[in-house]
């Protein structure tokens, strides 16, 4: 299942120390009307938020680190769920003993230095809804 874009433009550009990750990005696309796309980042947060789906359980296991850690590699998507722009990000993030943690970033993810990019998609956007083998809102074909 997949489909096909144009991309005619790109957003590169950095967050203020103390923003809100999940937040900052979100105001990016609400902005400049992006409704599909690809995000992409690098940077430090002093503190983040992760969740990570528990399959068995069909919930979300939401787990925070209060520390400053390094944003090894940050993606996700732009998608609509519920008739609104929705942003699923992922991160990698290591810390001072390069070891890393990861998963779905969730917001009270606070920066302490960020650059990304958003690439915006022109075409229909993917629209989620309710799977119900796996219990996630997945794009619906
Ligand atoms: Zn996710």
């Amino acid at each position: 299942m997949f489909r096909e874009f144009q991309i005619n433009r790109i957003y590169q550009g950095g967050l203020d120390k103390g923003a809100d990750i999940l937040e900052g990005l979100f105001g990016v696309m609400k902005q400049h009307r992006i409704s599909a796309g690809i995000i992409s980042g690098i940077g430090a947060v002093t503190e983040a938020r992760l969740a990570y789906y528990n399959a068995e359980t069909r919930t979300y296991e939401e787990k925070a680190f209060p520390e400053p850690l390094e944003i090894v590699s940050l993606k996700g998507n732009i998608s609509i769920k519920d008739d609104a722009v929705c942003p699923h990000l992922h991160a990698v993030l290591s810390r001072s003993a390069f070891t890393a943690v990861g998963g779905h970033l969730l917001p009270r993810t606070y920066v302490f230095a960020f650059e990304f990019e958003i690439i915006p998609f022109v075409g229909e956007p993917f629209v989620r809804e309710f799977d119900e083998a796996t219990g996630l809102f997945l794009w619906k074909k």
